[in-house]
């Protein structure tokens, strides 16, 4: 398959009072072009971390210490390794925001309060497109108009806080488009909004990304995003991915114990449109303190004393393209 980015055995730590976190612990997966690769697990899994590492922007006290990200931005050619790029390079500031774009929770966060939205967009486009102040602005009139803002040549002279949420977020949308990116990462876009204005911002990415070949990170906790807008899904636990494969697979023939019980805990919808977030036995350890041998030993199920305690699980293909890190597929010892 075309390959858009490739990501080989990463490990992204941080080095904190407390001691080392190993966020990111030997994570390896691809994104195909034109595909939505869901990445799913729980807080603490390293899915977040798992995206920023891609557009080399690690938080404060982290950093990349081993592992490639392999990016093609052109079939056929040799890939350009992420890692091995300054972060503050120009390589990698003409890489970040216009190749590879994120948008996240937080719509307020990405976008500046002091700006309107309009000089936002011309700015990110002159900084990246050899576009004049005047082209720019046509462009960027269109790109809100491809994200359904409605008036979009008034609203180029709006401030953030006058749109509502899910309008909002649709501008960090045609901000995060405005390069016409080949890679987007979607880190929780729709979490912190309500069911209705959730189900239109999925339906839109899903519009964009057949519309520009767009491949999609999207990382989520959310299993029932997860079944609207995925390709594929790698499900992580504790910085390691624990099983990847397509959607229909994942959803119809899991085969790692925590996917089952994962998908076990979808949460149901509660009067109001408020969601429960899933629940599964027991607590997610302490990154500073993980389980010798499998990491999801202490909740698993299928736990196998003096085994799973002490091996290591590697990964097994069970069929073309699924692929899961338990000890009770494969070879048992
Ligand atoms: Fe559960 Fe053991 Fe498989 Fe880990 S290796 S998921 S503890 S059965
Ligand atoms: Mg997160």
């Amino acid at each position: 398959p075309d390959l858009l980015i490739e990501v080989d055995n990463l490990h992204t730590h941080f080095f904190g009072n407390a001691g080392l976190v190993r966020a990111v612990d030997g994570v390896s997966f691809s994104i195909p072009r034109g595909r939505t690769v869901c990445v799913v697990g729980e807080s603490g899994s390293g899915k977040s971390i798992t995206g920023r590492s891609i557009l080399n922007q690690v938080p404060r006290g982290g950093r990349v210490v081993s592992g490639a990200i392999r990016y093609r931005p052109d079939a056929g050619k040799p890939p350009v390794d992420i890692v091995a790029l300054d972060p503050r390079g120009k390589e990698m500031r003409a890489i970040r925001g216009a190749q590879i774009a994120l948008i996240s929770q937080e719509p307020m966060a990405a976008l500046s309060p002091v700006h309107t939205i309009g000089n936002q967009m011309i700015e990110v486009i002159r900084l990246h497109l050899n576009m004049g102040r005047r082209e720019a602005k046509e462009h960027a009139i269109e790109t809100l108009a491809l994200v359904g803002i409605p008036r979009p040549t008034e609203r180029m002279e709006s401030y953030a806080f006058q749109f509502s949420g899910g309008m909002r977020q649709r501008v960090c949308i045609a901000l995060a488009l405005s390069c016409r990116p080949k890679l987007l990462i979607a880190d929780e876009p729709t979490t912190a909004l309500d069911v209705t204005t959730q189900a239109n911002i999925l339906d839109l990415l899903s519009t964009l990304q057949a519309d520009f070949n767009l491949s999609v990170l999207f990382v989520t906790h959310d299993l029932g995003v997860v079944s609207e807008i995925a390709d594929d899904v790698v499900v992580m636990y504790l910085g390691k991915v624990v099983e990847t494969g397509d959607v229909d697979t994942i959803f119809h023939a899991p085969a790692h114990p925590y996917t089952r019980a994962l998908l076990q805990s979808v949460p149901r919808m509660h009067a109001g449109g408020t969601k429960r977030l899933p629940t599964i036995e027991g607590m997610v350890p302490s990154p500073l303190d993980r389980p010798q041998g499998c990491g999801f030993h202490p909740r698993c199920a299928k736990a196998v004393a003096g085994l799973c305690d002490r091996k290591a699980p590697e990964p097994v293909t069970i069929s073309k393209g699924h692929v899961a890190s338990c000890l009770l597929h494969g070879e048992t010892r």
